[in-house]
């Protein structure tokens, strides 16, 4: 079947008894036994839930994958996959990346033991030539946050692979409507649901992709032991987002293009990130690996860091807040808001970058409220 036959169906066959067609949202913490131990479909809802299991099924078939484990918040998920490392392995990360992972690399697993080291990934001389031994995960995110730079993931994982290093790729920004990382080579896809996947700002979630079954076994003892578990109520709306990921992404990636041409030919724009552009330094990479380049865009606005906080104080539309991949366009500057915790490190991104998700309102509205904005 295709992507948005396996949004709406996989996981989500009417209900048995009534014939519900959308899965009931499962409000339970424990489960009749039958007898002593003899369970009919788990013991306790940490462990396992019926809407939570549905969510999983369909993220999985999305990504091309075997297993899927569902998590309380991106970051949740992120977490699960680092506690799968022991103390003292390295992780090699991006110098543009999610300020979030970042933080909890340096400061939760740094003092726990993890080493690591930051290389632009989208650069597989750099990585090659700096690659540390005792390396053992390199962590990816393509299209990367904020700069929107893409890492070939095929070529990637071939360097990780041929050095005994997994490689994980944070799907956020492309969802799997645009990239399948793991029929490309790679071991491990993390989600913020939160974004594209639920895509009407209203939930926090996570998840972890994947076919290896050993790593996988492993999260999902993570998920129960450690409890980061997303409530069933979370997962039906994830999993309604989930249901038009396709027609949404299609209007994203639509609009998103009016407002990159836009301002490519604004003056008071520098520069416009979006891996579309011929320009783009990946640009080649986004063609060949995703099938559409998103809708998200970054630009460097003249006049420095004063000029972009002016700029997103004056759209009306976009609204000025954190967060993307919703039916509304938002708008931020990336050094004072989601990348405050780069600050005087090597992920650290210039005051004058403002980055945009744009939403699926009219394309032609969006341009206008950009173009008031920065008259
Ligand atoms: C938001 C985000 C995360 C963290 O997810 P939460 O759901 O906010 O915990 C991780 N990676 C990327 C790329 C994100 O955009």
């Amino acid at each position: 079947m295709h992507f948005s036959t396996r949004a709406i169906h996989d996981g989500q066959e009417p209900e048995a008894t009534t014939g519900a067609v959308n899965v009931p949202v499962f409000l339970t913490s424990t489960y009749a036994q039958e007898s002593v131990g003899v369970v009919k479909f788990a013991d306790y809802a940490r462990g396992d839930n019926p809407t939570r299991a549905a969510l999983e099924a369909v993220l999985a078939s999305l990504e091309d994958a075997e297993f899927a484990v569902a998590f309380s918040s991106g970051l949740s998920a992120v977490d699960a996959v680092l506690r799968t490392l022991q103390p003292g392995q390295r992780v090699m990360m991006s110098t543009d990346a999610y300020g979030g992972t970042y933080r909890m690399l340096t400061n939760v697993f740094g003092s726990w033991g993890l080493r690591t080291d930051i290389v632009d990934l989208s650069d597989l001389e750099a990585v090659a030539s700096s690659w540390v031994d005792g390396t053992a995960m390199v962590w990816a995110e393509t299209p990367s946050n904020p700069f929107l730079r893409i890492v070939d993931i095929a070529a990637l994982a071939e360097l990780a692979h041929a050095r005994g290093a997994q490689l994980v790729v944070d799907n956020t920004f492309a969802t799997p409507y645009l990239q399948t990382p793991l029929t490309l080579g790679a071991d491990v896809v993390v989600h913020s649901t939160t974004k594209y996947l639920g895509g009407h700002s209203d939930v926090i979630g996570g998840a972890v992709v994947t076919n290896d079954a050993v790593l996988a076994e492993r999260v999902k003892f993570l998920q129960y032991a450690v409890g980061a578990i997303p409530g069933p109520l979370d997962c039906y709306l994830v999993m309604r987002g989930i249901r038009t990921l396709g027609v949404r992404m299609d209007r994203h990636q639509e609009n998103a293009e009016r407002v990159v041409a836009f301002l490519s030919g604004h003056v008071d724009v520098e520069r416009v990130w979006y891996p579309g552009l011929a320009s783009h330094p990946n640009h080649d990479v986004a063609a060949k690996q995703m099938s559409g380049f998103g809708g998200m865009v970054s630009v460097e606005v003249s006049g420095g860091a004063a000029r972009a906080k002016w700029f997103v104080e004056r759209t009306r539309l976009f609204t000025l807040a954190e967060s993307l991949g919703g039916v509304e366009s938002l708008i931020e500057v990336p050094a004072s808001m989601t990348h405050l915790s780069t600050g005087g490190t090597l992920l650290e991104v210039p005051g004058n970058l403002v980055r945009l998700s744009v939403g699926i309102e009219d394309a032609a509205d969006l341009v206008e409220d950009l173009r008031q904005a920065l008259a």
